[in-house]
């Protein structure tokens, strides 16, 4: 046994956890822990761990990282040691049960990530998609996936250090969505308004001096939450037009209206008068059944009159984003979702997956995932609907409690990739977040590191400790 190697691997209980769920086996199966205790070595530079369980053995091998810098050397032999271990313990999970998960060993949010690193290595496209297949058993239309969506980014402008995203959020919601992990909460008399949106002017007012004086450029800006376009018509004018005053000259703007019913043709104006282009106008589904059912207090019709104001009001790119497995949906009831899309002819899908996160309605109640096969065929038919609307897929990411161990895909007309979900995907540009629950991060891209400035999620907390919200990004930027 080699105690630097176990040193890695100390805290890495949580993750075999992840791996041993996928395989459907029960939480028990850590009540006997030595099952699950790897032989972790280092031989002729070589790190190899090994899991042996009843009859079944797996054993993986990968030389070790080196590097001059003891920093660098220390976190990529960790993640080399981690990735081997849950990869040797996915094989005899794997050999064990007969299950192949679509996505094999990979239990992260970002499986672009693998790709992108082995492009960045100097693998061809195909290489890259064979090491996925052969190293991680990832499937090969998944690992494909990934190929496609790495060549639309490639052509995105490229992201870097000197350059800096901002997300503003907005932690109201008209009603709270059963699938729901998010901390927003319910706009209810709207007596927060006014507070919350004086703490974040002055919040966004002292944002617009630490990008000025961190020398960086400003890339994307988003407006996220929450639902912005749940903020009364004078509060959200006041955001629009102090986003504009601070943070000019930015590639992109986004603001989610991710309820139709929050849209107005004021509210629209506003938006466009503030020079943002892109919004976001969320069915989930486009079923009035389900949607009574998940709490979305609008009908599919006010989806489809949102979508006419905005094109009246000459709004250019407009998102929808759907979800896959919705209680009570069958194949046939998505597929007229994607009908409905169809006809409405967004710039940009994203398919998401359900996926009960803890702190949700739907986990309290103890809520079943859908079937993960009848899912799969949703997320299919999905991707079928992008393709046929001329869109390709740009970004990916998975999470935890997925049904079917699937994915989240976001697909766009050429040209209408969304920059700054590439960007919060990839980890590849600083992020200045502002708002309740927002998180600032550093990216220190030669170290593959990133450091990270949460704002508190809790509304009332925010009120009360906006200086010290300022203080951390100042901290975090500029010292
Ligand atoms: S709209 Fe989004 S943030 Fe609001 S309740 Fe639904 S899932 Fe949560």
């Amino acid at each position: 046994m080699n105690h630097e190697l176990m040193s890695y691997l100390e805290t890495i209980e949580p993750e075999l956890k992840v791996l041993t769920r996928l395989f459907g086996l029960p939480e028990s199966i850590w009540d006997e822990p030595k099952k699950f205790i790897p032989d972790a070595r280092e031989e002729q530079g070589l790190f190899r761990i090994i899991f042996e369980s009843d009859s079944f053995r797996a054993e993986r091998a990968a030389p070790a990282p080196d590097d001059s810098n003891p920093r660098v050397r220390i976190l990529h032999r960790r993640r080399a040691a981690r990735r081997l271990c849950k990869q040797a313990l996915y094989d005899l999970l794997r050999d064990m049960t007969g299950i192949r998960p679509p996505w094999g060993s990979l239990t992260g949010v970002r499986p672009t990530h693998l790709m992108l690193e082995a492009l960045k290595e100097g693998l061809t496209p195909e290489a890259a998609v064979d090491r996925l297949v052969t190293d991680f058993d990832v499937a090969p239309d998944r690992a494909a996936l990934l190929a496609e969506i790495a060549a639309v980014q490639e052509k995105l402008p490229a992201p870097g250090g000197e350059w800096m995203d901002v997300y503003i959020g907005i932690p109201f919601c008209t009603t709270r969505c059963a699938y729901c992990s998010f901390s927003s909460g319910e706009i209810g008399d709207g007596s927060l308004v006014s507070p919350y949106m004086d703490a974040l002017v002055r919040e966004m007012r002292a944002c617009r001096e630490i990008l000025r004086d961190s020398g960086r450029k400003l890339r994307a800006l988003y407006i996220g939450g929450g639902t912005p376009t749940a903020l009364p018509q004078d509060a959200f004018e006041r955001l629009m037009a102090e986003t504009a005053g601070c943070f000019p000259g930015a590639m992109e703007y986004t603001v989610e209206a991710g309820r139709p019913d929050t849209l107005t043709r004021e509210k629209l104006r506003a938006i466009r008068n503030a020079g943002f282009s892109r919004i976001s106008i969320n069915p989930q589904t486009m079923n009035d059944r389900t949607l009574k059912i998940i709490g979305r207090a609008h009908t599919a019709q006010q989806v489809r009159d949102a979508y006419t104001l905005a094109r009246e009001e000459a709004v250019p790119h407009i998102n929808m984003d759907v979800i896959a497995g919705l209680p009570g949906e069958n194949e046939q009831d998505f597929a007229h979702t994607m009908d409905e899309a169809r006809k409405l002819k967004p710039e940009s899908l994203t398919v998401h997956t359900l996926a009960i996160k803890r702190s949700s309605r739907m986990s309290l109640e103890n809520h079943p995932l859908p079937d993960g096969e009848m899912t799969a065929r949703m997320v299919e038919a999905g991707r079928e609907t992008a393709r046929s609307l001329g869109m390709v897929p740009y970004y990916l990411y998975k999470q935890k409690y997925m049904a079917g161990n699937l994915e989240n895909t976001g697909y766009a007309l050429p040209g209408h990739a969304c920059l700054y979900n590439v960007d919060i995907m990839e980890e590849t540009s600083h992020i200045l977040a502002m708002g309740a629950g927002g998180i600032s991060k550093r990216i220190f891209p030669e170290e593959g590191h990133i450091e990270r400035a949460p704002n508190v999620s809790n509304i009332h907390d925010y009120l009360t400790r906006t200086d010290e919200m300022i203080r951390r990004k100042t901290e975090l930027f500029l010292k």
